[in-house]
C-alpha cells in the first residue's frame, strides 16, 4: 500500500446506485479512494425514501447496508447541495479525481394526448413523492373525492399507485406515509381503479410478487378485461422468461376469480390507449377517451400495440400516468436525448463520438435507464467501478486543480453533513414512535423543517 492520498471522488445522488459505488470504491485498497457523497435533498437513500412504497417496508431495510458504508472514515455525505444551482460540475471537476452522477431519471414521460394536463390529471412521479413525503411535493393537492381513476401504464409503478388508492386507513397508519397523505388517502371515496395496460398479458411489466399483492387486498376485489392471450402471445409465451409467463398465469387466475363484494373494485384493462383525457367545465378530468389495440409484430419481432379504431369512454375523475420516467440533463454533461440519459459508453461518460470525457461517470438509472429493482443497481455500479479502476490504473482519471473541498462546500450554505441527516431521523423516528406503534417514521416534508431539523449538525464538517 502507498502513501499517496486517496484519490477524490464525488458521487451525485445519494440513491442506490450512488450508495453501492460509495462502498465499492471504498473496499477498494489499492488506490485508496475517498467518497463524497452528494444530494440535492437534505436527506440520503434517493427513491428508497421517495419512491418505494410505504406499505413495503422490507424493500427499505436496504438501507442499513448504506449506513454502513456512511461510517467509513473516508465517506462524507453532503446534502441540500444541488448540482447546476449550489455547485457546479466544473467546480467539482476542479476538486476531484472522480465525478460519477448517479442522480437518476427524475421526469415524467408524457403521454402526449389532449387533456394530459387538466386539474385531476398527475404524473405518478408527483403522487407518489406527495405520498412519501418529498418535499418537493408536500403541497401536490390530490383529490380524492373522485370515485373512478385510471392508473395508465403496466409497470410497478402503476401497480403501486393503485395499491396505495386501495389501502385502508389502518393499513396506512402503520407506514411512513406521509401524514398530508394519510389525511387524504383515508378520506377518499374511491370505488373503482382501473389500470390500463396498453398491450397484453403477456406484456406486462410488473412483477409477479407486486402482482400477487393485489389479490389479496383488504378493500379491494380484483377484476380483469382482455386476460386472454392474442395469437401472437400465445406463440410468444413459450420463450418468454419465467415471471412474463407467471403474470399471465396469476392475471388469468384473477379473471376467474368471483367478486366479494370488497368496497373498492380494481380492474387491469389489457389491450387499451388513452387517446384523450375528458374535461367538464371545470377544466377537471372527467373520462378517459380509450383506443383497444391489437397485437402486432413489429420486423424485429417484438410485439407492438396497434389501434383498432374502436373507441370507448371510461369515466375517471383522477388519472395517473405512470409509463416511465426520463432523465434530465446536467449542464455540460453530454445528453441522449433520445433515450434521456447521460451519454456513456458501460458508465464512462462520452461525447457523441464515444471519446470519454476525462474524469466523469454514471451510474443507475441516467446510465442504463429507468429499470430493473434496488438491487439491479449493485452490480451496475460495479461495472462503472471497475472502468474507474482500469482508468486509475492507466493513469487517465482527472487531475483536479485543487483539494480545497472544505473551501467549495463553504460556499454551500445550506449543506446537510451525515450528522444533520441523524438529526433529521432521530426527529422523524421519535415522531413515529409517538403516533402509532410500529411506524417507523414521521417524515418531515417541508424544506424549512428539515433545514431546522438538521441545523445542529451543520457547521464545518471535516472528514471523520
Ligand atoms: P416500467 O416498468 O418501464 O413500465 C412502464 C409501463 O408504461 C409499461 O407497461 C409500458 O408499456 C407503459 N407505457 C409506456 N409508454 C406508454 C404509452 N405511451 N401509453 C401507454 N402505456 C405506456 O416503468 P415503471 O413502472 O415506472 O417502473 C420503473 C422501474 O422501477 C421498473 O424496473 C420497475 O420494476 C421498478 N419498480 C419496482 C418496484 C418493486 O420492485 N416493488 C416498484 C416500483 C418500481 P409497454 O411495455 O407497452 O411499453
Amino acid at each position: 500500500m502507498t502513501d499517496s492520498p486517496p484519490l477524490r471522488v464525488a458521487i451525485v445522488g445519494a440513491g442506490p446506485a450512488g450508495f453501492y459505488a460509495a462502498g465499492q470504491l471504498l473496499a477498494v485498497d489499492e488506490p485508496q479512494f475517498a467518497v463524497d457523497l452528494y444530494d440535492r435533498l437534505p436527506t440520503p437513500y434517493g427513491l428508497v425514501r421517495s419512491g418505494v412504497a410505504p406499505d413495503h417496508p422490507k424493500i427499505k431495510s436496504v438501507t442499513r447496508a448504506y449506513d454502513r458504508t456512511s461510517e467509513h472514515e473516508r465517506f462524507r455525505f453532503f446534502g441540500h447541495v444541488e448540482l447546476g444551482t449550489d455547485i457546479g460540475r466544473e467546480q467539482l471537476l476542479e476538486h476531484y479525481h472522480v465525478v460519477l452522477y448517479t442522480i437518476g431519471t427524475a421526469i415524467d414521460r408524457r403521454l402526449g394526448i389532449p387533456g394530459e394536463d387538466l386539474r385531476g390529471s398527475h404524473p405518478a412521479t408527483e403522487f407518489v413523492a406527495w405520498y412519501n413525503g418529498h418535499p418537493d411535493h408536500s403541497g401536490l393537492e390530490v383529490d380524492l373525492r373522485a370515485r373512478q381513476a385510471v392508473v395508465v401504464g403496466a409497470g410497478n409503478v402503476a401497480i403501486d399507485v393503485a395499491r396505495m388508492l386501495a389501502l385502508a386507513p389502518s393499513e396506512l397508519q402503520i407506514t411512513d406515509t406521509a401524514d398530508h397523505a394519510i389525511d387524504v388517502l383515508s378520506a377518499s371515496g374511491i370505488e373503482e381503479i382501473t389500470v390500463l395496460a396498453r398491450r397484453g398479458p403477456l406484456q406486462a411489466a410488473f412483477t409477479n410478487p407486486e402482482l400477487l399483492e393485489m389479490g389479496e387486498l383488504e378493500r379491494g376485489d380484483v377484476e380483469v378485461v382482455g386476460a386472454e392471450l392474442d395469437e401472437l402471445s400465445a406463440v410468444a409465451l413459450g420463450e418468454a422468461d419465467k415471471t412474463r409467463r407467471r403474470n399471465v398465469e396469476i392475471i388469468q387466475d384473477y379473471a376467474a376469480r368471483p367478486k366479494t363484494r370488497k368496497p373498492i373494485t380494481v380492474r387491469f384493462r389489457f389491450l387499451a390507449s388513452p387517446v384523450e383525457l375528458l374535461g367538464d367545465a371545470d377544466g377537471h378530468v372527467r373520462a378517459v377517451r380509450i383506443e383497444s389495440n391489437r397485437i402486432v409484430a413489429r420486423e424485429d419481432g417484438s410485439l407492438a400495440a396497434s389501434g383498432t379504431g374502436a373507441f370507448e369512454e371510461i369515466p375517471a375523475q383522477l388519472v395517473f400516468r405512470s409509463i416511465g420516467y426520463t432523465g434530465r440533463p446536467v449542464a455540460g454533461v453530454p445528453f441522449d436525448e433520445r433515450r434521456g440519459l447521460i451519454r456513456n459508453e458501460g458508465g464512462r461518460v462520452t461525447d457523441a463520438d464515444g471519446t470519454p470525457q476525462v474524469g466523469e461517470y454514471v451510474s443507475g438509472w441516467i446510465k442504463r435507464g429507468p429499470s430493473g429493482v434496488i438491487g439491479t443497481n449493485k452490480k451496475d455500479s460495479q461495472d462503472t467501478v471497475d472502468r474507474i479502476l482500469e482508468d486509475a490504473a492507466a493513469g487517465r482519471l482527472n487531475d483536479p486543480a485543487s483539494d480545497d473541498i472544505e473551501a467549495m462546500i463553504a460556499t454551500c450554505t445550506n449543506a446537510v453533513t451525515w450528522e444533520g441527516w441523524q438529526a433529521i431521523n432521530a426527529i422523524e423516528t421519535a415522531a413515529g414512535e409517538a403516533s402509532t406503534p410500529g411506524r417507523p417514521r414521521v417524515k418531515l416534508t417541508e424544506w424549512a423543517a428539515l433545514r431546522e431539523a438538521a441545523k445542529d449538525a451543520l457547521a464545518g464538517q471535516t472528514r471523520r
